[in-house]
């Protein structure tokens, strides 16, 4: 295993902290206040590429190795989470077409997907059912030649800009086990009964929309059925989910990585009782238990990653990764806070904004509950953590 960073991946890290520092930073905590859509940001994120990461090279995008997928999110997140969003589930849709779709919806998506001409999402929780897939009630019937969709979709990230959408719906709704009854469809933007319903307020993650979607008798053609099979849903989304959590994971590190960089600078800074407060234990055992949880979830997250580039499936790594990272991420914005006293606290430092971008993480493409169920049956099923 190697953990150090090749050189091209260290340029390509390079890269991603100057846009950071030039164009997020200078406006991230001021647009997060009002959650000002990022659309200087995204041109920029468009120009270097970054909507192609999960796309073939013959299609027109990066093709990029998991590792370095994984440093750009921790990248952007250190400074906004919300603008790692635009990319998160883009990037899943993306993955799910590139893996799954048909040789013409390639042809069709693919290239404007990966210079984010054209953004996407993935529509799977509802109301009624979020870590219960099986459990939703939106369904698709045939009628000629094509599709009719009826049903409602929350939380969905990018909703306003997918074009298309990856839909979960049930095709055959009396399908036991149901997954057998699942499939994933494209539903393009603006198409008649295919609506927007609702922006959702949220706590942090700001910036990107997360909104209700909702579908009234939306005829799409069948075309638009992923892979042109039915009853292949399921295993489509569970195949992307998989290394989605890498993003998630790395999402989480890079919030828990800047709350500690503002703890560390801080506890220099700040003078108690005539020294400063870094000199004091009880400081010392924070950041040294903060920066050995942040550097192991980066070992996770590589690890996972590495697995992943070299090929497999890697539920229960990405799992380990992601559950990690979510949870330390948010331990580790805490004890930064409580580094920086009543400053940590206000909205003129940036840890309170960090403090609430962390919990997303153990809940989003999976709890944390979940996770650990993952994670038990690639253990119980006999899968190696060592290797
Ligand atoms: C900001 C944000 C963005 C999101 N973006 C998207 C998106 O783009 N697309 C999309 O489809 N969804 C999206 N989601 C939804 C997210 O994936 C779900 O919220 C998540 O999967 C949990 O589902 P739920 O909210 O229905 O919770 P529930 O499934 O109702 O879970 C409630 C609690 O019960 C626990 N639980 C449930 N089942 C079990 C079990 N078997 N064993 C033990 N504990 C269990 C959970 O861990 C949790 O603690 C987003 C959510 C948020 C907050």
């Amino acid at each position: 295993m190697d953990f150090e960073l090749s050189e091209e991946q260290r340029l390509f890290r390079d890269t991603i902290r100057d846009f950071v520092a030039k164009e997020i930073e200078p406006v991230a905590s001021e647009w997060e206040a009002t959650d000002r859509y990022p659309t200087e940001i995204v041109e920029g994120l468009k120009e270097m590429g970054l909507f192609g990461m999960m796309i073939p090279e013959e299609y027109g995008g990066l093709d990029l190795d998991f590792v370095t997928y994984a440093m750009v999110f921790e990248e952007l997140a250190k400074s906004w989470h919300g603008v790692a969003g635009t990319l998160g589930s883009h990037s899943l849709a993306c993955k799910i077409i590139s893996v799954h779709g048909t040789e013409e919806q390639k042809q069709k998506y693919l290239p404007d997907l990966a210079t984010g001409k054209r953004r996407s999402g993935i529509g799977l929780t509802e109301p009624e059912a979020g870590s219960d897939l099986q459990g939703i009630k939106t369904t698709a019937k045939l009628d000629g030649d094509h599709y009719v969709i009826n049903g409602t979709k929350t939380w969905i990230t990018n909703a306003r800009y997918a074009d298309p959408l990856p839909v979960l719906v049930k095709t055959d709704p009396s399908a036991s086990p149901a997954h057998k009854g699942m499939s994933l469809i494209l539903v393009e933007a603006g198409t008649p009964g295919f609506t927007v319903s609702k922006d959702l307020p949220k706590l942090g993650y700001k910036g990107t929309e997360s909104c209700e979607v909702s579908l009234v008798d939306v005829r799409v053609p069948k075309e638009n059925l992923i892979g042109g099979v039915e009853g292949r849903g399921m295993q489509q989304v569970l195949g992307a989910l998989e290394t989605g959590r890498i993003n998630v994971a790395a999402r989480a590190l890079g919030v828990a990585q800047r709350a500690y960089d503002e703890a560390l600078q801080y506890s220099r800074d700040r003078h108690a009782f005539g020294q400063p407060i870094s000199e004091f234990q009880a400081i010392q055992i924070k950041l040294a238990d903060m920066a050995t949880k942040i550097q192991a979830a980066r070992l996770l997250i590589n690890w996972s990653a590495s697995r992943a580039d070299a090929g497999g499936r890697v539920d229960m790594e990405a799992g380990m990764a992601k559950l990690y990272a979510a949870e330390i991420g948010v331990e580790v914005t805490l004890d930064a806070m409580r580094i920086h006293g009543g400053y940590g606290y206000s909205k003129e430092f940036v840890i309170e904004r960090l403090y609430r971008e962390a919990p997303l993480s153990v809940i989003g493409e999976g709890t944390s509950d979940i996770m650990r169920m993952v994670i038990a049956r690639g253990l119980i099923s006999g899968k190696d953590v060592i290797g």
